[in-house]
């Protein structure tokens, strides 16, 4: 394990499921933190993450939780945050910094903006590219972050010394860490994260409404399993995060629809070297970035 700088007295996680969970994991296995705090709405969740050494200890009012924190971690649904921010904003020390985890960036720099309004500074927007399709506590681990990406999207008010120390917290983690400006994150990911959970959903929705679909699922194998996994994600994270990039998720499926109408045509003409070609060239690119 590389050496690492980031260290914290007191880390407050709100919302201690699979991402908060794994990083309050991670910090633990290389000592980063005094203590890890945990906040959320279920106790019986908290106590949960109490019982499997995630958390130090818990707190039900997100107030008192983040009191004498010097790092605060939003880890919740993206349409949970700004309710969150204001429920946390009374407890806030002086000296804390504010970070996320959320999949869309431009909605939160923008609820954090409207509820820290002077406090935007110590906020850095951050999220991790990496995941699982189940949720909770539960299935945390220590390792999610290890060699994944995280992304980090400050803007023109972000505190520099707060940005340098969120970059650190996530090495601790494990994890690689970049920047890169919300609204191109927002786009980025549109691309390949959004729209990919998005035709899972779709596909399993529509099969499952086919009359034949206890065959379907019954002979169900390799390829179906492969591309429909994400459809067991959590579907009221992903209704939030379609929802919160609405814009570049739409762009993104237009372009989608005429790729889909186009190789519908093929098929319909029965014109095998169209279909072809477009196979070959998701083949050779797939092999290529993802090989
Ligand atoms: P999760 O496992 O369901 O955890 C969410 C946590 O937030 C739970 O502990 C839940 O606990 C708490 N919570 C939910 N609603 C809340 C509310 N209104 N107020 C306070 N706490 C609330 O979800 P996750 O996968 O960790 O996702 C959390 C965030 O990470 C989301 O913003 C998501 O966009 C982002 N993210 C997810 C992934 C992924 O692959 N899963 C990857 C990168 C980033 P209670 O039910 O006890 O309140």
């Amino acid at each position: 394990m590389t050496t690492h700088s980031f260290s914290s007295k007191r880390l407050t996680i709100i919302g201690v499921g699979l991402i908060g969970g794994s990083l309050a994991r991670a910090l633990r296995r290389v000592n980063a933190c005094g203590e890890i705090v945990g906040c959320g709405r279920d106790e019986a969740h908290l106590k949960r993450a109490v019982e499997l050494g995630v958390i130090d200890r818990y707190e039900v009012d997100p107030a008192v939780a983040v009191s004498g924190a010097d790092v605060v971690v939003l880890a919740v649904p993206l349409r949970a945050m700004a309710t969150v921010l204001s429920q946390i904003a009374p407890g806030l020390a002086a000296d804390v910094v504010i970070t996320d985890v959320g999949s869309a960036k431009g909605c939160v720099v923008e609820a954090v903006r409207s509820v820290l309004a002077e406090r935007f500074c110590d906020f850095v927007p951050g999220h991790p590219i990496a995941g699982t399709e189940k949720s909770g506590v539960e299935a945390s681990f220590a390792e999610l972050f290890d060699n994944r990406s995280v992304i980090l999207t400050p803007v023109e008010e972000t505190d520099s010394n707060k940005c340098a120390r969120i970059r650190t917290m996530w090495e601790a983690a494990g994890a690689n860490v970049s920047e890169m400006a919300a609204l191109h994150h927002d786009e980025v990911l549109a691309a390949t994260s959004h729209l990919p959970h998005l035709l899972a959903f779709s596909l399993v929705n529509t099969l499952a409404s086919l009359d034949e679909r206890k065959e379907i699922f019954d002979y169900a194998a390799g390829g179906f399993r492969d591309f429909t996994r994400i459809a067991s994600s959590d579907p009221v994270m992903w209704r939030d995060i379609c929802m919160e990039n609405r814009d570049a998720l739409l762009e993104v499926l237009a372009h989608f629809n005429n790729g889909l109408k186009q190789l519908e045509e093929a098929v319909h003409d029965n014109d095998g070297e169209a279909v072809l070609n477009v196979f070959t060239r998701a083949k050779v690119t797939r092999d290529r970035f993802c090989g």
